[in-house]
């Protein structure tokens, strides 16, 4: 019973100078910083992908500047965006949503509504667009380029919406859809539309009404440019759109098929029959 006392005050004081330990380290300051330093936010954003290189730059870009975007930065303005995935085969990386086209003088091409494209496709497009469909239409259409009327561009979906169908280029975000372009203000060509609207007026690349001329270059520099080229005479899906995508196939095999129909003939409207004692004009109709 002696042996007790003597035994638990040795034991006491060490458990106080504890308790005071632990007290201290939790009332200082100093201490808790050392001991729990906190996180710095800005660390890892300062370490993100740089963008600066792109011209119409988002700053809250999430992909790297590919060496595709930097060059596509000197002829088009876009948007770098997120990788696309799925669902099932559909996506694509390096991807951007494509705003406009920039010409060679800076002159700024837009699109009727924004592109979404992986780069290959979108620096194919605007290179198409800027080398071109730009001097094209001023040399057949007498009136300078002023925009692109476009459809569809990433669609997860099968070829020609068909159920079942093989993916289309559309779910890699490597086709687009064109139906035409506008027009700016006439130069004075005799060519140029005349009526209503000089500024906007729009030119569809299908229709057989526009210049023979303009539409067949166009579709030589198409099937040129683009791996796969649908048009009027591919099927009956494409009578009101230019289909263009860089599909790659073995043998580099290459697709193009868009008939470039022929302008309507005019329509003869029959000459009353001729009066006893005149001739009748010479009213061979055009084809016959
Ligand atoms: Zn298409």
């Amino acid at each position: 019973m002696s042996l007790q006392k003597p035994q638990s005050r040795p034991a006491l004081q060490p458990m106080r100078l504890l308790c005071v330990v632990a007290l201290a380290l939790a009332v200082s300051p100093a201490l808790a910083e050392k001991r729990a330093p906190a996180p710095k936010p800005a660390a890892p954003a300062a370490s993100a992908p740089a963008t600066a290189a792109q011209k119409p730059s988002d700053p809250k870009a999430e992909t790297a500047t590919s060496a595709c975007q930097q060059r596509l930065a000197e002829f088009a303005a876009f948007t770098p965006l997120a990788e696309l995935s799925g669902p099932g085969q559909c996506g694509a990386t390096d991807v951007v949503r494509l705003d406009a086209i920039l010409l060679k003088d800076k002159t700024r091409i837009p699109l009727s509504q924004p592109a979404t494209l992986r780069c290959s496709m979108a620096e194919g497009v605007a290179l198409w667009v800027r080398d071109d469909m730009a001097a094209l239409t001023a040399a057949e259409l007498g009136a300078p380029l002023a925009g692109l009327v476009n459809y569809e561009s990433y669609e997860c979906r099968g070829q020609n919406r068909i159920a079942g169908a093989r993916m289309s280029e559309h779910g890699r975000a490597n086709a687009f859809d064109i139906r035409g372009l506008r027009l700016g203000s006439p130069n004075g060509s005799p060519t140029a539309p005349r009526n209503s609207k000089p500024n906007g007026a729009m030119v569809e690349f299908t229709s057989p009404i526009v210049s023979k001329g303009f539409r067949e270059a166009l579709r030589k520099s198409a099937c040129t440019r683009f791996t796969t080229v649908l048009g009027p005479g591919s099927d009956r899906y494409h009578e009101d759109h230019i289909h263009v995508d860089l599909a790659e196939r073995v043998n580099h095999y290459r697709l193009c098929q868009w008939d470039v129909r022929e302008p309507p003939v005019p329509v003869t409207v029959p000459l009353p029959m001729p009066r006893p004692g005149t001739r009748a004009e010479a009213g061979t109709a055009p084809g016959r």
